[in-house]
């Protein structure tokens, strides 16, 4: 049986399984990640809690229902590993409670997610890439270890229609980041090691070189010979990870003045790696629907803006509803004593730190496994997926929130 992988952004589409006594038995074409994904169908499975007691689905559904409906500031928080369809029953819900509703991009790719969908970023789809593109730079990104077929599938190593020669002759690509990482060990010679911190003067030494000027930082031959013949290339992709993200908060527009510089004589696109396999889905319907990526209340109609994200909702709002993240882990503790303050839903495939705290946990089917939907990959094309086993009793996420919303 063919199937979808949800296990990152890249929603690989070439997926092969096999069962035996209902079981998963094999799979073809899979990632270390990926697999990784499958097998947690069968490993640290949620069930229905409420208050650290077992419960049935019903009960923990209805007590859900129950503590957001007296919240006055509830936080609906997570959204990146859900179905377009669950995210869309989630903004619903967020209306209908006057919530405040982020996502995990809030503290990652989000700037720069923004930048492409308001189309200040030119960008281009990942098969454009894999056919076109003779220039590749990943910038403070790491596919071989986020995004494992990321460069096989697409960016570096396969044959497309412009590009039938094979990457030693028909790609060139270039590494930035702060250490040498496995895919920077890949291209040894294309790689600049920067400070942390440092992407932002080196943008400014790439800038100065396609001045025509000496670059200050790195060894300026290198940089020179670098941007000369990034000028040169037919078809440009930048992917920018983590790394740069968080090393240039605020100053993404050094970038756009980066690529509009390369676009003067090249064609470049840019398309962020954005990690969970729906964050883009998320960012994307958010910002349909009110002009935002994230962090947006709905308490009095639209309010944008740091005061809704998670790191600062989480200090005033009375109620959380975490669904498929583990925020506990993941985000700064002082988010960690925030939510241990208040109550909080957790409606999430498996068992996480932040379920431990939880005083209702729901558990949901594994989307791409146990329940089918769409969700838009890295570079905005929307892949649709059916299920390919029983749910073993959990709901979908997007039946989950349905029933949640009527309830309230
Ligand atoms: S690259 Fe991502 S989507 Fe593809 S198999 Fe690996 S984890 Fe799954």
């Amino acid at each position: 049986m063919m199937a979808i992988c949800t296990g990152c952004s890249l929603l690989c589409e070439d997926i092969e399984v096999d069962f035996k006594d209902g079981r998963i038995s094999t799979t073809k074409n899979l990632c270390r990640k990926g697999l990784g994904r499958y097998r947690s169908l069968y490993t640290e499975r949620a069930s229905p809690r409420v208050d650290g007691r077992e419960a049935g689905l019903d009960d923990a559904i209805s007590r859900a229902a129950g503590l957001l409906k007296e919240a006055k500031r509830p936080l609906l928080f997570g959204w990146s590993n859900s179905t377009l369809e669950a995210q869309s029953a989630g903004l619903d819900l967020a209306q209908k409670l006057g919530a405040v509703i982020d996502d995990t991009s809030s503290f990652c790719q989000g700037e720069l997610l923004e930048m492409v969908l308001k189309g200040e970023l030119p960008t281009c789809t990942l098969d454009d890439v894999r056919n076109y593109a003779d220039m590749i730079f990943y910038w403070g990104s790491d596919p071989s270890n986020s995004h494992p077929r990321h460069m096989s599938r697409f960016s570096y190593y396969p044959r497309g229609e412009k590009r039938q020669r094979g990457y030693d002759e028909d790609r060139t690509a270039f590494v930035v980041d702060v250490r040498l990482s496995p895919t920077a060990s890949m291209i040894k010679e294309g790689f600049f090691k920067l400070a942390p911190g440092g992407d932002a003067s080196f943008m400014e030494s790439m800038l100065a070189a396609l001045g025509g000027k000496i670059p200050r930082l790195q060894d300026k031959k290198k940089v020179i010979a670098m941007v000369n013949t990034m000028k040169r290339a037919d078809f440009g992709a930048i992917f920018p990870g983590l790394g740069l993200a968080y090393s240039m908060k605020g100053r993404m527009d050094i970038l756009k003045r980066l690529v509009d510089g390369l676009n003067e004589t090249s064609k470049y696109s840019v398309i962020p790696m954005v990690g969970h396999f729906n964050m883009r889905g998320f960012n994307q319907m958010l910002f349909e629907k009110t002009g935002f990526i994230n962090r947006v209340s709905f308490a009095d109609g639209v309010e944008h803006g740091p005061k809704q994200s998670i790191i600062e909702a989480s200090k005033s709002c009375d109620v959380a509803l975490i669904i498929g993240s583990d925020p506990i882990s993941a985000l700064p503790g002082g988010v960690a004593r925030s939510l241990a303050k208040i109550p909080t839903i957790v409606i999430d495939p498996h068992r996480s730190l932040t379920s431990e705290l939880a005083q209702v946990i729901i558990p949901s089917a594994l989307s791409g496994m146990e329940a089918g939907g769409s969700a838009i990959r890295m570079d905005g094309v929307r892949v649709e997926f059916e299920p390919i086993v029983q749910g073993g009793g959990s709901l979908p996420d997007v039946e989950i929130l349905k029933r949640i919303a009527e309830a309230v």
